[in-house]
């Protein structure tokens, strides 16, 4: 299955697409983790992206759509992937029509904006694996600390609440109209974010039927 998760920043993509994948063994195409890898690492393309990660906004279009193109072109990705906040834009979108992959199924996870801003001050991640939790929601076996590399767990420099208000009105703006532009051409399927992973999850595969 070639599947886009879409849905506001902190709705819970990462964490279903981590589900999906486990279910079906395809990879996890996540922008935002390959983003954060190359800031950590510092590659050229990494220092040319920390500005706009950091004050909330997207990184450029082209910078994107070159690791995805990259990236999908991986032999691992042959049988199926899931994309995790990829495309964010129209012209990404238009761009990865263009690539050709044949996508199957574009999958909105639902949460309203109230709720964003409080889920997202309790996300943590990993400071080495990029591995993501939640205070409440997806607590790691010993507090603070991933569970799949035993490394410190942080609040990411973007999940400020100043920035995720940003970044909430870029998803509005420039992200939510990808719904429209995959409903016509019926791929698009919406499931409402549960207050449990678990609830969100029996949803997620009822609506890709797995
Ligand atoms: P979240 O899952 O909270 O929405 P991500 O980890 O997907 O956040 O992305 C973090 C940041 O990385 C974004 O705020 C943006 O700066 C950058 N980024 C990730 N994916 C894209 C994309 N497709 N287009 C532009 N910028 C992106
Ligand atoms: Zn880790």
């Amino acid at each position: 299955m070639k599947l886009i998760l879409l849905g506001a920043p902190g709705a819970g993509k990462g964490t279903q697409a981590e589900k999906i994948c486990e279910k079906l063994s395809i990879p996890t195409i996540s922008t935002g983790n390959i983003i954060r890898e190359a800031m950590k690492t510092g590659t050229e393309m990494g220092k040319k992206a920390k500005e706009y990660v950091e004050a909330g906004k997207l990184v450029p279009d082209e910078v994107v759509i070159g690791i995805i193109k990259e990236r999908l072109a991986e032999n691992d990705c042959a049988n199926g992937f899931i994309l995790d906040g990829f495309p964010r834009t129209i012209p990404q979108a238009e761009a990865l029509d263009a690539m050709n992959f044949g996508i199957d199924c574009v999958l909105s996870i639902e949460v309203p904006d109230e709720k964003i801003v409080t889920r997202m001050s309790g996300r943590r991640v990993c400071i080495t694996c990029g591995a993501s939790y939640h205070t409440e929601y997806k607590k790691p076996t010993k507090e603070g600390v991933c569970d799949q590399c035993g490394a410190e767990l942080v609040l990411r420099k973007d999940d400020a609440p100043e920035t995720v208000l940003e970044r909430l009105n870029i998803y509005h703006d420039q992200t939510e109209p990808l719904k429209g532009y995959y409903e016509k051409s019926g791929k698009l399927k919406t499931v409402e974010g549960q207050e449990e992973v678990a609830d969100t999850t029996a949803l997620v595969f009822a609506a890709l039927g797995i």
